[in-house]
């Protein structure tokens, strides 16, 4: 079994490093490769999860959180991918909640605000709420309109991290 005791693990929404999944095929510019920049400053094991929405539907238009769970079968498949990832979770040491980076305003990957019709409510995304009813989680936001914060706010979560795990070694 693989512990990877030397590295800190991250969950990572599955289009942080794969935009080409984003509804509408949007791309944010420099986003993933900040990212990574980020990320490669840091001893970290990133853990790529699957994208619910275009393993679901592949090329598809926008929709609101509402809209997704009104597509027969899709709340279901959420959870099983939920499943899918807890499994594959196990290898790591799983103590402590895992860091997992969500997107902003995302109908499966929020952790903070979702559409609702025509409007913002606080809330959280499919995957997210089902992923949580299976495992401890610290989510931290990605924002693409907001590349530059978001950043900040994950490297602040890095190096919260960072002191924690080398205090362990
Ligand atoms: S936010 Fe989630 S569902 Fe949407 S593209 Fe990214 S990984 Fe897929």
């Amino acid at each position: 079994m693989d512990h990877m005791p030397n590295k800190l693990i991250i969950l990572l929404s599955h289009c942080l490093l794969n935009q080409t999944t984003r509804a509408e095929e949007t791309i944010t510019a420099l986003a993933t490769e900040k990212l990574l920049q980020l990320f490669s400053s840091y001893p970290i094991h990133l853990e790529q999860l699957s994208c619910p929405e275009f393993l679901f539907m592949g090329k598809r238009k926008k929709r609101t959180k509402d809209e997704w769970e009104k597509i027969p079968g899709f709340k279901k498949f959420c959870g099983e991918l939920a499943d899918q990832i807890k499994e594959g979770v196990k290898r790591f040491d799983g103590k402590e909640a895992f860091p997992l980076v969500t997107i902003a305003r995302s109908p499966c990957c929020s952790s903070g605000e979702v559409h609702i019709g025509k409007r913002i409510f606080a809330g959280k995304g499919l995957l997210v709420e089902e992923l949580e009813k299976r495992m401890k989680l610290e989510l931290v936001e990605f924002d693409f309109r907001r590349v530059a914060e978001s950043i900040e706010r994950l490297k602040f979560l890095l190096e919260k991290k960072w002191v924690v795990f080398k205090e362990k070694l």
